[in-house]
């Protein structure tokens, strides 16, 4: 039986390690037999080789270190300053400096000859998100024709904004060397499609499959999941109520987001500070737990967000606050999966409210976690990748605070009965398309794709 070979950016470390991810790809990787690729975390001044192993843990790891000036232009450079805002929607933010681009095609190319070291014919190669677009090309041309498929975790870019792009035509040609190409949504299938119409040379069918620079790449929606029987029975071991959130008679909304522009949340918060300013009734009644760890400190983007954010939640609490009662608690700290699931079960209300983004775990996390007899509501941004699936949640426009707001009113007084009913709606969706269902389903796919037959293909207009 062919080995399953994962590749990603981020390396899941430790003996244990837990994640949606590792549930999902532990048992292929075990059954079939395998082993994960990813950076090992370390910053080296010689890089070593090849790829090193990596002890303990239920399936087989290497890892691959990176120079300090590889981090800087790979990873903080094209990957974070270029790709992510830009396949975010905001190309205000992007920061092109000038061997960026060469770093990140050097540092994918080291990488690509180390995993050819490893990579046995009939292998087949999963690739995960933006880092490493180059992976396949690289193989190719030393002459690997093992199925490989990407799976992007971030949106896909507007037709537009594909063009921002140091070399758009490159691009294409890293995404066309792929068999398959794995997206959140049907949006971004959608923006696949328009992208590559819009690309000299590339032809693309109505199917979504688009032919460039002699190879044929399909690509279809295939919405990561989470594994929600297992994170429902941790929330529910965690032994936290609706009764307990943190303050008698308040009712707690809870949001958890990296502290990244995409997510929304100064707008959030200024949502926030709007309902208390329409309803200040609510006063005492009502109050937001926003968990925020940071992110990418390294970057001026990621700096003027946090300042942003510490001087909104000061402006609101100030204008608010009692002695008795805080209206926005802000903490920057990441916190452990366990304790969050106790909390989105204590909260009233999840408020997931990004700009855009691929598809948000938390979303469904928040859902999962609910007690079922007495669940809680989800307001949803329509630019998350779940809202596709999360139809039953409160779907909002986050750029407006009147909709927020109005949403949060809405979630506080809605009856028992519907809030079961959307509740009960969304776990069946959850539950029939988890983790593991994504990884079945994408990998089936990709070997229908890498064994068919090159199809002909028309121009879209
Ligand atoms: N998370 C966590 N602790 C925190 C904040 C987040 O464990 O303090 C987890 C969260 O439970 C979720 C993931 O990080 O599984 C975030 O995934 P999501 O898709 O929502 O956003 P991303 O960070 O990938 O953009």
């Amino acid at each position: 039986m062919s080995r399953l070979v994962v590749l990603s950016n981020r390396m899941p470390l430790g003996p244990d390690p837990s994640g949606g991810l590792v549930v999902a790809l532990r048992d292929q990787l075990t059954a079939v037999g395998g082993l994960w690729i990813g950076h090992d975390g370390e910053i080296v001044e010689t890089p070593a080789p090849a790829l090193q192993p990596l002890d303990g843990g239920p399936f087989e790891r290497k890892g691959f270190d990176l120079t300090q000036a590889e981090h800087d232009g790979y990873y903080l450079g094209f990957a974070n300053s270029v790709l992510w805002p830009l396949f975010h929607g905001r190309t205000d933010l992007l920061d092109m400096q000038g061997d960026y681009l060469t770093t990140y095609r050097a540092v994918n190319r080291r990488i690509a000859r180390m995993v050819a070291e490893e990579l046995r014919p009939g292998d087949r190669l999963w690739v995960h998100d933006y880092h490493l677009f180059p992976i396949a090309m690289e193989l190719r041309s030393m002459g690997f024709d093992n199925p490989i498929g990407l799976f992007l975790h971030i949106p896909f870019p507007s037709a537009g904004d594909c063009h921002a792009l140091p070399d758009v035509g490159l691009f294409a040609r890293w995404l066309a060397a792929y068999d398959l190409i794995g997206l959140q949504s049907q949006r971004d299938v959608a923006a696949f499609r328009d992208c590559f119409a819009s690309v000299e040379g590339a032809r693309v069918a109505p199917d979504g499959t688009v032919a460039h620079g002699g190879r044929t790449v399909r690509a279809g929606a295939f919405p990561i999941g989470i594994d929600a029987a297992g994170f429902a029975a941790i929330a529910a071991q965690q032994g936290l109520d609706r009764t307990d959130a943190p303050a008698v008679g308040e009712h707690l909304i809870i949001g958890v987001d990296r502290l990244d522009y995409s997510k929304g949340l100064p707008q959030r918060f200024r949502a926030f500070g709007h309902l208390l300013d329409l309803r200040p009734d609510l006063a005492g009644k009502v109050s937001l737990l926003q968990i925020a760890p940071p992110t990418r400190g390294e970057l001026a983007a990621y700096q003027d967000i946090r300042e942003e954010l510490e001087q909104l939640s000061g402006h609101i609490n100030g204008q608010h606050a009692t002695i008795d009662w805080t209206p926005i608690r802000y903490i920057h700290r990441a916190v452990p999966r366990e304790r969050l699931a106790g909390l989105y079960r204590a909260a009233m209300i999840g408020l997931v409210t990004p700009l855009a983004d691929g598809m948000n775990l938390v979303a469904k996390e928040y859902v999962a976690a609910q007690n079922p007899e007495d669940p809680g509501v989800l307001i949803l941004s329509k630019f998350a990748g779940a809202a596709e699936q999360l139809t039953e949640a409160l779907i909002v426009n986050p750029h407006s605070p009147d909709e927020v707001a109005q949403a949060i009113v809405t979630a506080l007084s809605m009856p028992m009965g519907e809030r079961r009913k959307r509740h009960r709606a969304m776990m069946h969706t959850l539950l029939r398309h988890d983790v593991e269902w994504w990884s079945d389903g994408f990998l089936s796919a990709l070997d229908a794709a890498a064994h068919a037959p090159a199809k002909p293909v028309l121009r879209v207009v």
